[in-house]
């Protein structure tokens, strides 16, 4: 079939951000950056890295916390419509794109109007996390399985059995969910995962602001979203304990630098 846009329109490449350092932009994202005419970003994009795009259009399409600022089926639109008037039309996401992004109804509306598009992958939070607190996602001998999930559900959307999936893997990293921290808790409990369950709770991770709270599954009850105002993930697993020569007490309140941590 002949797409009706292909010959006339230009490409909309939906490309990974990265967890937030410059430097872990991949270079055919760095390359795309410095190509695009007009570029749409999410909110949880860093200024330094939108700065690399310097002769494209910057368009925020801010979503954050599933507050959609913007209505996807309006981004779907411009999306289409942009890739009429532009070559190189980059649709900037955090992370991955095509991981907790909605980037498949942005390509299914791509799809049905016949742009072609292309996706750069990123690295994700989960890895960012993981490679700050130097504790691999998988264990030799004990962690073969790893989950990604969010508890979160859209508006639209059925409710989610998130801890189902999550629970059977043996580790695993949680997107969205500081917010419900209690909750998250107390499902995992429920499924039978033990209260001692170490949870790294790492905050922009990648980012100088790092920061990375140390607890276990039965203290997460206690975190609330308001001690944390960046992007932030949990691991939870067997293996995300602070591994230090002194292993400390694991307390929801103890805090500690990135740099200290990595460092001990
Ligand atoms: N596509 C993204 C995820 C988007 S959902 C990815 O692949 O990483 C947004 C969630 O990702 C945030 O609520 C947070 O849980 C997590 N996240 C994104 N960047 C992060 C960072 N730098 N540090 C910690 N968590 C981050």
């Amino acid at each position: 079939m002949i797409d009706r846009h292909e010959s006339i329109c230009g490409t909309v490449y939906l490309v990974g951000a990265g967890p937030g350092a410059v430097d872990l932009l991949t270079v055919r994202a760095l390359k795309l950056l410095e190509a695009a005419e007009i570029v749409f970003h999410d909110a949880l994009v860093p200024r330094e890295i939108l700065t690399l795009s310097s002769r494209a259009e910057l368009v925020s399409v801010g979503k954050r916390c599933g507050r959609h600022t913007t209505a996807q089926r309006f981004i779907n639109k411009r999306l289409v419509d942009a890739a009429c008037r532009h070559r190189v039309v980059v649709r900037l996401k955090g992370g991955d794109p095509l991981l907790f992004g909605r980037a498949q109804e942005e390509i299914a509306a791509l799809e049905a109007a016949g742009i072609r598009y292309e996706v750069v992958p990123g690295v994700t939070a989960a890895f960012a996390a993981a490679a700050s607190i130097g504790t691999s996602l998988s264990q030799r001998g004990g962690v073969r399985s790893v989950a990604l999930a969010t508890p979160r559900v859209g508006s639209d959307e059925n409710a989610s059995d998130w801890a189902r999936g999550f629970a059977a893997a043996d580790a695993g990293a949680i997107y969205m969910g500081i917010g419900e921290a209690p909750a998250i808790a107390a499902a995992l409990l429920a499924k039978g995962k033990p209260p001692a369950l170490p949870v790294a709770v790492v905050e922009n991770a990648s980012l100088p602001h790092e920061r990375i709270v140390y607890t276990s599954l039965a203290r997460l009850a206690s975190i609330t979203a308001s001690d944390f105002s960046g992007p932030t993930l949990l691991l939870i697993g067997p293996q995300f304990t602070k591994r230090a020569a002194a292993q400390q007490s694991s307390d929801a309140a103890s805090v500690v630098d990135a740099k200290t941590a990595r460092r001990a």
